[in-house]
């Protein structure tokens, strides 16, 4: 390849003496910052400033999107605690780099000329701190193009002044969303914030930012608010009575948040307050050195690797089957069986992705409730404005109401979802590949039932596979596909790309009781149950459980997927092990709770009790299970929970449910919650180091049974102190 055709970033000077720079990174579709753009970016700057014959400077992107932020994947090395570079190099190193860009773009904002930023589309983290150091952005109107600072999604901080220049720009109030919970704005929501000046149209995007800079004066225009005299933080800043209520406030209302658990929330805020009560050069100073803290803290490494790395390579088929043995499908037409909770909502997100489909169901009258389930769904997104009308009603025509299976007739992908019993599901399967034929691809959303046991009831087996969604389908982010063992990779592949359409994130496991997610998940209740049982305070189950960072306390989840649930869960495992079974002695709580008709949070009555929007734990549970004068401590509950929790996901990696390990760690977050700044049960392993787990395990297994005994695969890697992303390195 040429070197010209490896520029990542052009330059060129037009008659009206505007130059601009245009970052085109080659073979990518959404530009980043490497290293290599940094430094053409860096280079275009200087010649820019230094250039009488440059009146003003446009940046730009020669993409439909202006930037994705800074390349993660070249921070990673930066960030590795186990690199063999030590951790103050590592710093030094990220400290140099990070705070040499912050002075290059302190020189265009304070070099003299005006810089317009043309933002074309989506603009994230460092590619909108480029934007913000500019005097004027104008963003082209977009729909789905988002302007933001995502970084403390991923355990990191805006580190090219982001936590500076915003609250500087609108204020410490306005910028609080975008620093700490990573918010993103479309232009026009941008706009709205004070985040850019305007959002136009796209094809006058150019245009508009050249004409402002031709119409520029330096001397007024070529100044930030914060850069001229008598400047004043709007709102106030941390030492004015208003901004004073506003970080006390603000402090104690992020802690609520983040439970003290994410150090990227602590740090921005921490920027924040000490960089807005000094001059700009040393609030940049105070910046880089948190970002650099977080950089090197294996926090941000775990969250970096699993929720933007792991996450966006399993997205982007990292277990697809290669599309030269298997072409991509489009999807364009499929049905699901079962109008029900879970099939309308896979109803409502495959046509709402474009896909034509058709709902059915046994009698007609149960086909259109489901449809109109889905109206009521689509409706609150208009009402809301996150759907236009429009769009609403093409998206419901895509939905067709049926009973008759030979619709099915050439469909890419059929779903059944219909009761959760071997027997019908069975029928219902036969009935598919009758109507739909030998090439159709045929899945089950079944959450417990076998489904190479459920593939002996079609005849081309090598078609059929689980597709696993969870409750509920709209807002759950992760599709579980199980492989059963005679399914092939054209159905691997077909299930891979529908959920690509859906724009969910799969992971790929193999077929065995529960599959992944829900076999670490009953275990995680079943231990609240026993600790009920033992007569430990539910309120402290709870909270030890939230204080872990676990979305919801084993007992809440539990009443949200229903008591029954678990009974039928008791039900099955019976059957399924027969002489091997040991019942839990937690069993009979459940049996107690149905008895007392508290059936979870659908019956109003569950371990909580549901009195409108309030909700209070159901003081009777004390009654069946008296609370025992000594508590354990906090500690001990919480390394229950997570251990037994932690120690399934080891199981399922070493019965080779589990074959990739970024399917255990994205599948745990976004399956079941498992604490995000853990970077997932793996991560967490390696991160408190196996020995040391192990040992916390044998403990455990001593103390309540063993269930917490540690598997084989965990005794062999915690007595040499291996890491699981050593020894299962995912192929790159
Ligand atoms: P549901 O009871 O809400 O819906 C089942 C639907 O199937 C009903 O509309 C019913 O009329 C229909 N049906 C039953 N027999 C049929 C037949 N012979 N032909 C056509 N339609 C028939 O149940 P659900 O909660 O939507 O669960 C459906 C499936 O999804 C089950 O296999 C369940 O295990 C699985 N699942 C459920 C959840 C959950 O949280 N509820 C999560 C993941 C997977």
């Amino acid at each position: 390849m040429s070197e010209a055709s490896q520029t990542e970033v052009h330059y060129s000077v037009d008659a009206d003496q505007i130059a601009t720079i245009c970052f085109d990174l080659p073979g990518r579709s959404m530009n980043v910052l490497t290293k290599t753009s940094m430094l053409e970016f860096h280079a275009h700057i200087e010649q820019a400033l230094k250039d009488d014959n440059v009146k003003g400077i446009l940046i730009t992107s020669g993409k439909k999107d202006f930037m994705g932020g800074v390349d993660l994947a070249m921070l990673g090395s930066l960030c590795d605690p186990f690199s063999r570079t030590p951790k103050e190099e590592r710093a030094k190193e990220g400290y140099e780099l990070i705070l040499g860009f912050h002075k290059l773009l302190r020189a265009y904002e304070t070099g003299g000329k005006p810089v317009a930023c043309a933002i074309t589309g989506t603009c994230m983290g460092g590619g909108f701190e480029i934007a913000l150091a500019c005097h004027y952005r104008v963003a082209a109107k977009k729909e789905k193009a988002q302007i933001g600072l995502p970084e403390c999604k991923v355990g990191l901080m805006p580190g090219f002044g982001g936590t500076q220049r915003l609250p500087r720009l609108v204020g410490v109030m306005a910028a609080s969303e975008a620093l700490l919970q990573g918010k993103s704005y479309t232009p026009e929501k941008a706009k709205a914030a004070g985040f850019i000046h305007d959002a136009v149209d796209e094809k006058k995007l150019i245009e508009h930012a050249k004409k402002w800079l031709k119409n520029a004066d330096p001397k007024k225009d070529a100044l930030q608010s914060w850069d001229q005299k008598g400047y004043k933080i709007p709102g106030g800043g941390p030492y004015t009575s208003s901004g004073y209520q506003l970080f006390v406030g603000g402090n104690a209302m992020t802690l609520d948040k983040t439970k003290g658990l994410y150090l990227a929330q602590e740090h921005i805020l921490s920027a924040v307050y000490e960089g807005l009560q000094v001059p700009f050069e040393d609030a940049m100073r105070i910046e880089v050195r948190h970002f650099t803290y977080l950089m090197t803290n294996p926090q941000s490494f775990n969250m970096i690797r699993t929720l933007f790395l792991s996450k966006q390579a399993l997205e982007k088929g990292a277990r697809r089957p290669s599309q030269e043995d298997v072409p991509v499908n489009k999807l364009k037409k499929i049905g699901v069986i079962g109008a029900g909770m879970m099939g309308s909502g896979i109803a409502f997100v495959a046509a709402k992705a474009g896909i034509k489909t058709y709902l059915i169901d046994k009698d007609q009258s149960a086909a259109e409730r489901g449809k109109e389930t889905i109206q009521s769904m689509v409706t609150k997104l208009v009402q809301k404005r996150r759907m236009s009308e429009k769009d609403a009603a093409l998206m419901m025509a895509r939905i067709l109401p049926k009973t008759d299976y030979t619709v099915l007739k050439g469909s890419d992908l059929v779903i059944e979802a219909v009761f959760e019993d071997m027997k019908v599901k069975a029928d219902i399967l036969k009935n598919i590949e009758e109507a739909a034929g030998s090439k159709c691809i045929i899945a089950s959303n079944t959450s417990t039932l076998p489904i190479t046991e459920l593939g002996e009831h079609i005849t081309y087996k090598k078609n059929f596979i689980g597709i696993h969604f969870f409750s509920p389908v709209d807002k759950m982010p992760l599709v579980e596909i199980i492989k059963g063992k005679k399914t092939g990779d054209r159905a691997v592949a077909r299930a891979l790309d529908f959920v690509k359409k859906i724009r969910k994130t799969p992971i790929v496991v193999n077929d065995a009781r529960f599959f992944y997610a829900n076999r670490c998940i009953i275990p995680y209740i079943e231990e609240a149950h026993r600790m009920v049982t033992e007569g430990i305070s539910p309120a402290l189950i709870e909270n030890a459980a939230e204080m872990l960072g676990l979305p919801l306390g084993p007992l809440q989840l539990n009443d949200e997927v229903s008591l029954d649930l678990s009974a039928s869960i008791q039900k099955a495992t019976a059957a399924a092990l027969g002489d091997k079974y040991e019942p839990s002695p937690a069993a009979d709580l459940i049996t107690k709770m149905l008895q007392k008709k508290r059936h979870g949070k659908k019956s109003g009555a569950g371990f909580y009790d549901y009195d409108g929007r309030e909700k209070s734990l159901w003081t009777g549970l004390e009654k069946l299970y008296p609370i025992t004068e000594e508590q354990p401590s906090l500690e001990e509950v919480q390394t229950r929970l997570m251990t037994i929790q932690t120690i399934e996901a080891i199981r399922a990696l070493e019965q080779k449910i589990i074959t990739d390990i970024r399917d255990a760690d994205v599948g745990a977050i976004f399956g079941w919650g498992y604490p995000p700044y853990t970077g997932g049960p793996m991560s967490y392993v390696d991160m408190v180091g196996s020995t040391l787990f192990l040992r916390q395990c044998e403990k455990l297994a001593k103390t309540y049974g063993k269930r917490f005994a540690p598997p084989k695969l965990l005794r062999e890697m915690g007595r040499g102190g291996e890491r699981f992303y050593v020894r299962f390195a995912p192929e790159l």
